[in-house]
This record gives C-alpha cells, sequence and structure tokens, in this order.
C-alpha cells in the first residue's frame, strides 16, 4: 500500500520516510510502567501515544503489527516501597497492573500484541548476561556483574554525547566496585529478605536495563524497526539497552527508529513521581472520562511538552461534548486519505484541527464530512462511551440530582423578581461550582452540564 508515514527518529535527529525490516510484519516496542505506585498521567502519555502509532501501523499495514509493552515488576522502587508499607512485593505488583490495566482500558487503548513481565524472564536475563562476560563487554566484581561502556565505541550515540558530556550531565551511580565510573549494573545480589535468583554470581537480580534488551530480542529479533518512551529515558536506559544488544549479538542496529515523547508538566515543572507533582490516570479519568484526558493528552505534538491544567481538560471536554452532536458509530473503514496529518510523524494537533474543520461541514448537512468525522474520530480511538454513558457520566460527575437544580434556579427566578440579584448571582455561581451551567433565555432558565 503507497503511505508516506514520516517519523522524527531519536537516533538520527532526522524525520525520515518509516521502512519496515518487513512490511508483513512490523515490529515496535515501547517501555512500559515500573509497577509499584498508581500510574499517572505522564506515564499515560506514553501509553496514548504509542497507543496511536500502532493504530496508524495497524491502518497502513493491516493486522501484521507485533507490539511489544512490557511490565517492569522486579526494582529497587517496588522492594522499597514493599518495605515502607509492610505488604508483599507480589500484592504490590499485581494490584498496580491491575490498576493499570484499567486505566488502559479507560483511554481506550489497544492491547498490546505481547505484554511480557521480567520476572518471567530471569533466564534470559542471566544467559544475556554470562554471555557479555564471555563476550568481555561485562565484569564480574563482588557478586555485582557490569556492563563496561568503554567496551562499546558507539556508545552515546543516542543521547548524542561522548562519555564525559554524560558522565558530567547525569546522576551516576558511584561504586567502587565499577572499572569506569559509567559502568552499570547487569547484576546485584539480593539480601537475603530481598527477591533473588540464583546465578553464576550467586544469589541477586537483574538490573533495569537488561530487561528489554532481552524481552524485545524474544518477541522482535534481534533487529526491529521501532522502540520508543518517555523522553527520560534516552539516557541511560536506552543508550544501555543499545550497548547490551549491539554487543551481544555483534549487530550494528538495535532498532531502526526510536521515538520519544515529551513530558508532561503542571506550572511548567515536570509531573513525576519525585517531584510529587502527580495527578494518577484514575483520578483524571474519574474526574473528565477516559476519552478526554486521551484527547487532552494527544491535543499537542507528541514531542512537545504538555502543560496540564484544568482548563486544558475543560476545553477538551467541551469538545467532546460538542461532538457527540455528529457522531455516528458507524462501521465505515478509517480510510487512510484522512490520515495525512497523522502520517506526517503523527501530528495529533493538526489532526484534530482537521477534525474540528469536517464537524462544522457534517453540522451543515455534508454527508461526506459526516462519514469522516466518524472515521476520524474512530482512528483517534474517541466516544468509547455511546451517548447514554457520556451523559450519565456527567450526571455522577457532578452527583446533583435533577431536583436540586430545578429548586435552585427556581429559587434564583423568585430572587430576581424580588430584585435581590446578588442572592441570584450567587445561586447562579453555585450550580457553576458543580458544573451546572444556566441560561436565562426569553421565558425561561435552562440548564446544561459544564
Ligand atoms: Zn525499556
Amino acid at each position: 500500500m503507497m503511505h508516506k508515514l514520516k517519523l522524527n527518529n531519536s537516533l538520527t535527529r532526522k524525520k525520515e520516510l518509516f521502512k519496515p525490516i518487513n512490511p508483513n510484519s512490523i515490529t515496535m516496542y515501547a517501555c512500559g510502567p515500573t509497577v509499584y505506585d498508581d500510574p499517572h498521567v505522564g506515564n499515560a502519555r506514553t501509553l496514548v501515544v504509542f497507543d496511536i502509532l500502532f493504530r496508524v501501523l495497524k491502518l497502513i499495514y493491516g493486522n501484521n503489527i507485533k507490539y511489544v509493552r512490557n511490565i517492569t515488576d522486579i526494582d529497587d522502587k517496588i522492594i522499597d516501597i514493599s518495605k515502607k508499607r509492610k505488604i508483599p512485593i507480589e500484592k504490590i505488583t499485581s494490584e498496580v497492573t491491575k490498576i493499570f490495566h484499567q486505566d488502559c482500558d479507560n483511554l481506550n487503548c489497544l492491547k498490546p500484541t505481547f505484554e511480557p513481565k521480567a520476572t518471567d524472564h530471569i533466564k534470559e536475563m542471566i544467559e544475556m548476561t554470562s554471555s557479555l562476560i564471555k563476550k568481555k563487554f561485562a565484569y564480574e566484581k563482588n557478586k555485582h556483574v557490569f556492563f563496561s561502556v568503554a567496551s562499546f565505541k558507539e556508545y552515546g550515540k543516542l543521547s548524542n554525547k561522548n562519555l564525559e558530556e554524560l558522565k558530567s550531565g547525569s546522576r551516576i551511580e558511584v561504586s567502587d566496585l565499577k572499572k569506569n565510573p559509567m559502568d552499570f549494573v547487569l547484576w546485584k545480589p539480593s539480601d537475603d529478605k530481598d527477591p533473588g535468583w540464583d546465578s553464576p554470581w550467586g544469589r541477586g537480580r537483574p538490573g533495569w536495563h537488561l530487561e528489554c534488551s532481552v524481552m524485545s530480542e524474544k518477541y522482535l529479533g534481534k533487529n526491529f524497526d521501532i522502540h520508543g518512551g518517555g523522553l527520560d529515558l534516552i539516557f541511560p536506559h536506552h543508550e544501555n539497552e543499545i550497548a547490551q544488544s549491539c554487543c551481544n549479538n555483534s549487530t550494528e542496529r538495535f532498532a531502526n527508529y526510536w521515538i520519544h515523547n515529551g513530558f508532561i508538566t503542571m506550572n511548567k515543572e515536570k509531573m513525576s513521581k519525585s517531584s510529587g507533582n502527580i495527578v494518577s490516570i484514575t483520578d483524571a479519568i474519574k474526574k473528565y472520562s477516559g476519552q478526554v484526558v486521551r484527547l487532552a493528552l494527544l491535543s499537542a505534538h507528541y514531542s512537545q511538552p504538555l502543560d496540564w491544567n484544568e482548563k486544558l481538560l475543560d476545553n477538551q471536554s467541551e469538545t467532546i461534548d460538542k461532538w457527540y452532536n455528529v457522531y455516528e458509530n458507524s462501521e465505515d473503514q478509517s480510510p487512510l486519505e484522512i490520515a495525512e496529518t497523522l502520517l506526517d510523524d503523527i501530528n495529533t494537533p493538526g489532526f484534530i484541527a482537521k477534525i474540528h474543520e469536517l464537524y462544522n461541514q457534517a453540522k451543515k448537512g455534508d454527508e461526506k464530512c459526516k462519514k469522516l468525522f466518524n472515521s476520524a474520530c474512530r482512528l483517534l480511538g474517541l466516544f468509547n462511551l455511546d451517548k447514554n454513558e457520556w451523559n450519565s457520566f456527567k450526571k455522577n460527575k457532578f452527583n446533583i440530582s435533577e431536583d436540586f437544580i430545578i429548586e435552585k434556579i427556581n429559587k434564583r427566578l423568585i430572587a430576581k423578581k424580588n430584585g435581590n440579584y446578588s442572592l441570584a448571582d450567587k445561586i447562579r455561581n453555585e450550580l457553576l461550582d458543580n458544573g451546572i451551567l444556566i441560561e436565562d433565555k426569553k421565558n425561561e432558565t435552562t440548564w446544561k452540564y459544564k
């Protein structure tokens, strides 16, 4: 099929025409969550961005897409939180994974083809570590195994920095055991109380970077099409994945295209657990619905930062509300002709602007535009709630009965009749605070959800 999917490749820092290794089997890997605490809106952006890319690839290449998104269920952060809360690790990881899956469903993300867990691949991680030692890319020291970055001359290529620049620009784990401070851990020993697996270097556990090298190879092969994740993963996580895989496999390329999404900010500061300025996906969905959160996440280009605030969410909510006037869940396929904007490096804001235009034409009665509007909304993954579900969502959200609203409106009418305009305004604002917008028409007052 003819297409012109262009992607901005972080590896070459150029917008490139996407050329798959095998057009009959497209391969994509996105780094998934570390399941230690409720996922937040910053994590949701990666989910939704790669979901859109997955949908676009399906549109072009059909269903032959292998999309892998891993679950990190062994990590120091998980161990720490388990100790702090005195809850077993398995309980934490299974509960957070469940919440994560519910969030994905509510955001209307398609299921990845494979969702491997790190703890199911310890054997392969031990094998890769042994092999890297054998090939002299890694060394053992005091029950630890480190990757020797000096053994890989391409190290730093993805982040476009040399070793010295990387060293000065990042917080690196200091350890007397390392030959070079930039070396990173492949395997480390575990205390008796901590989770651990038997290995040639004693009882221990893998370093985080290793799992993605192992699992991408297992499910997608030594060289695959697309790899991605949040911008903060470029260094050291992705740089380390490349080093491990290319050295072990004697390959020049690991993934051909690297895609990184920008941060979510709040008041211009990056949303992150460590800064403490987070909104959980579940809370955002509860307040605004999954589709409104989804549209908000797609309202900026994926490579740009996106500021999370009430105005942004209210605007998306109004848009969705308006679009329900025209949207119909018909069976027409998403035609490639409307996807042009998306094919240009997943330009979602441009595509959303197109949907607004189609909406305006459809509202004037243009049937063709209406069909295209429906297809475009579906391609974006919107309208997973039907109109009734949406209306009842809004009703529940505000948790106010109709009787209450009508009573307030009547009180306000009496206040106005008596010339008590300050009371009338007070009632109007009170309703507004509860998400109810009232409008005075000729002889009556109408109301709607904000
Ligand atoms: Zn990864």
